[in-house]
């Protein structure tokens, strides 16, 4: 069983930006989110291993914005610099901010590449907190003298090892050089190679490295069927009782989405002769272990659960997923299954 899962409150952020996730639709923060904020808000340099598609955005933007609220940019001299190897990931990190900010006065620009000079000039006139950008055009703005950089307090490199790839690092190498000695460096990267490792340790002081396996994906061992039932609870019962009875089932789980759901239908499959318990989240401690126990020693058959009590569960010999309510999200059916 794992520990009670931490939510952004947790992690230390302000209340203008927990109300900014909370709009935004989180309810947890993702691993790396959890790993990261907290060292972030203390200042310390980071290397983090995470891929697209875990939060990495939501990981440096939040503890971002709730350092930058306490002071103010001066002309043309952003306090943080954020850059992307692609004008894409520039822009799903300029949207990012933009909701993440939006109870901080912050101002951002975007400056990448293919775009109008003049329209990024004049966002740099508003004298943005944040500029996020790929490389090449921000060298270029910087020696027309269009920004300054001796302002940055915060540097995120975002996918380094696809600039990397794609030849950048000479120029990150020059914007490096241009900023002040004594700043917060965040490094982000799908790969921890050697090259990575030594533009880290170029760029990094004394980092705290934390790392993420790559977004969950599906066991090729585990077979997939969909079954339509109609949407009345009794009669969805009864489709999972006639499918229970077709399968061999040996020992399965049962995921509801609501905790009042798991209890009914726990008592109903009792009602009907299957040897069944449940796990949630409303249960104490000491309940769910002696719960999963019986579960895992063969003496339940089937366990009802919710995604908060399957989460993290290694379970030998599960033959079934019963999954009772579709997940509300792709990652919790692969947790489940
Ligand atoms: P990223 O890895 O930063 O590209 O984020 C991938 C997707 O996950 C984006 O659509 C985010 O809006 C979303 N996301 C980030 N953090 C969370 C979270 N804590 N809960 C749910 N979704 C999130």
């Amino acid at each position: 069983m794992t520990e009670r899962r931490k939510n952004f409150e947790d992690l230390g952020l302000s209340p203008k930006l927990l109300k900014a996730v909370n709009g935004a639709g989180y309810k947890f923060p993702t691993p790396i989110q959890e790993k990261s904020i907290p060292l972030v808000l203390m200042g310390r340099d980071l290397m983090g291993c995470a891929q697209t598609g875990t939060g990495k955005t939501a990981s440096f933007s939040l503890p971002v914005i709730d350092i930058l609220s306490e002071g103010r940019a001066r002309a043309r001299m952003p306090r943080a610099l954020i850059l992307s190897p692609t004008r894409e990931l520039a822009q799903q990190i300029s949207d990012n901010f933009t909701s993440y900010s939006k109870f901080n006065d912050l101002g951002h620009a975007v400056l990448i590449g293919g775009e109008s000079m003049p329209d990024q000039e004049r966002s740099l006139l508003k004298n943005p907190d944040v500029v996020i950008a790929t490389p090449g055009r921000l060298l270029d703005m910087f020696e027309r003298g269009k920004l300054m950089l001796g302002g940055i307090k915060i540097l995120v490199i975002d996918e380094a090892d696809r600039m990397l790839d794609m030849g950048f690092i000479p120029d990150v190498q020059r914007i490096v050089a241009s900023l002040p000695r004594i700043r917060q460096t965040l490094l982000f990267s799908a790969t921890m190679g050697a090259e990575i490792r030594e533009l880290a340790n170029a760029f990094l002081i004394n980092p705290k490295e934390v790392s993420v396996a790559p977004p969950a994906s599906i066991a090729q061992t585990v077979k997939h069927m969909m079954v339509s039932a109609p949407k009345s609870p009794k009669e969805k019962r009864a489709v999972l009782r006639r499918l229970i009875g077709n399968e061999d089932v040996k020992s399965a789980l049962v995921f509801c989405n609501r905790k009042k759901d798991i209890s009914i239908l726990c008592d109903s499959l009792r009602r009907h002769g299957f040897d069944s318990d449940e796990l949630h989240g409303n249960m104490s401690q000491h309940k769910r272990t002696e719960t999963l126990s019986l579960y895992k020693t063969g003496k339940i058959k089937f366990l009802v659960c919710s995604d908060v009590a399957g989460r993290g569960l290694d379970i030998e010999g599960v033959s079934h997923v019963f999954n009772f309510d579709i997940p509300n999200n792709a990652e919790s059916y692969v947790h489940r299954i």
